[in-house]
């Protein structure tokens, strides 16, 4: 009888571990193991594009290359794990779909995050994110309408909650955005409200000059110490009870693993991570594994965790499909392992900043950092081709992209 691994999410993470267990079969020339893979629709949402011009092209196709390999595609949502029975059951999608009940050998989670949306009055009602292609098209049609307002400096002003990497990704954005839409000469305002004492407070010293002196040379100002404390049309109340108005609050402040990890019976971290063992299989859950934004995974002996990014995503994503597969068909498992460390922030018009090791030691800025911050927005993070034999090669669970 043939055996199913089942993964969930058509991210980084599930599209590489779909691939990789694959490619695994592949190599093996095994054809009794049948990999699916359930997601809303067969294409990758490039997230970590998001913040840039025309969010709703940021998507690649993933039919072909499922085919060309052999995953079969199922379009729907899941809505609740059964570990105990294996099986998840899944809310069809799309006109003609149903509700189906889908059994599973292994399974590999890899739903992925959601922006983190506290209890903030009128957060959900008022404020823009750009966490998701319909959030960040939103806002961007928000913007263009921006120019039917009669002209105040209300109408002129983003405030960005937030200033984490994509609150300063946005923000660094912002400026320009502005002026194409209310003419060159416009007088435009984007302020960053940071809780923290710092910007970029998990960034580090490292490139934090560069920040500073990058988004002030675009005019983005910051406010820092005091967190936002309630949103509505005109604009933003802070902690500190200081009013800031404007026609846009983009709130950008952090993400938390898929709800559907509560599922799982096991240890969780705070933003909702499974934790798993260095094959990424769920702590005490046999039949799991956990991958990408929804794994708490090491990422060498030096004690340090993947985090919730792309970079770590694509690789956990390629160790978690060799590893789901090896463990059903007796072969070999690859421990997952990441030494190497890089940020690449985007910084608008004013190039990015490039930085390498958990230390942030800044090696590349301006356009330098810039022309590599494109590249892997553009390439690097991009499906590989429909080709079978190239795609199974790129899902090699040891393949280094940043050396
Ligand atoms: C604006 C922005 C900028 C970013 N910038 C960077 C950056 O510069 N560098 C970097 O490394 N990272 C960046 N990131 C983070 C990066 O995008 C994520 O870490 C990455 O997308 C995680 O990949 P994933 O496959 O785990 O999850 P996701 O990309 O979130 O994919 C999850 C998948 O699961 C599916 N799914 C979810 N729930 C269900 C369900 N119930 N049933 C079926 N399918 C489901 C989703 O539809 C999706 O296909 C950025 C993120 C954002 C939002």
């Amino acid at each position: 009888m043939s055996k199913r691994i089942l993964v969930i999410g058509a991210g980084f993470a599930g599209m590489w571990s779909a691939l990789a267990a694959a490619r695994l079969l592949d190599q093996v020339g095994r054809t009794d193991v049948e990999i699916a893979l359930v997601a809303p629709a067969p294409e990758l949402h490039v997230r970590p594009r998001l913040y840039e011009q025309n969010p709703a092209g940021m998507k690649a196709p993933l039919q072909e290359i499922f085919k060309t390999v052999g995953v079969r595609f199922v379009q729907g949502v899941v809505e609740r794990i059964d570990v105990e029975g294996r099986q998840v059951h899944v809310q069809g999608v799309g006109a003609g779909s149903s509700d189906q009940i889908l059994g599973y050998d292994r399974l590999v989670l890899a739903a992925g995050s959601r922006l983190f949306r506290p209890q903030i009055p009128g957060l959900d009602t008022h404020a823009f994110n750009v966490d998701q292609i319909a959030d960040a098209a939103k806002l961007e049609a928000h913007i263009a309408a921006l120019a039917q307002r009669p002209a105040s400096a209300a109408r002129n002003t983003v405030v960005v909650a937030g200033g984490g990497f994509t609150g300063i990704e946005t923000a660094a954005e912002m400026p320009a955005r502005l002026r194409e839409v209310f003419g060159e000469g416009a007088d435009v305002r984007v302020i960053v409200v940071e809780r923290n004492s710092d910007i970029g407070p998990d960034l580090g010293a490292g490139p934090r000059p560069v920040i500073t002196q990058a988004l002030g040379e675009l005019g983005v100002t910051w406010k820092l110490g005091s967190g936002v404390a309630a949103v509505d049309a005109q604009g933003v109340t802070l902690e500190s009870g200081e009013r800031i108005d404007a026609a846009t609050v983009i709130w950008t402040a952090g993400a938390r693993a898929s709800a559907l990890t509560a599922q799982i019976p096991a240890e969780r971290d705070s933003f909702g991570r499974l934790h798993v063992d260095s094959h990424l299989r769920v702590k005490g859950v046999d039949t799991v594994y956990a991958t990408g934004d929804v794994a708490y995974a090491a990422v060498d002996d030096a004690g340090n965790f993947a985090m919730m990014s792309c970079q770590h995503a694509m690789n956990l994503g390629r160790s978690a499909g060799h590893n789901v597969a090896a463990d059903l068909l007796g072969q070999a498992q690859i421990p997952y392992s990441q030494p190497k460390y890089v940020t690449c922030l985007d910084l608008g018009p004013w190039g990015a900043v490039y930085t390498e090791g958990w230390d942030r030691q800044v090696k590349l800025t301006g356009a330098e950092a810039k022309a590599l911050k494109t590249k892997i927005n553009t390439e690097w993070i991009y499906p590989p081709s429909a080709n079978r034999a190239e795609a199974l090669a790129s899902a090699d669970p040891l393949r280094i992209v940043v050396a």
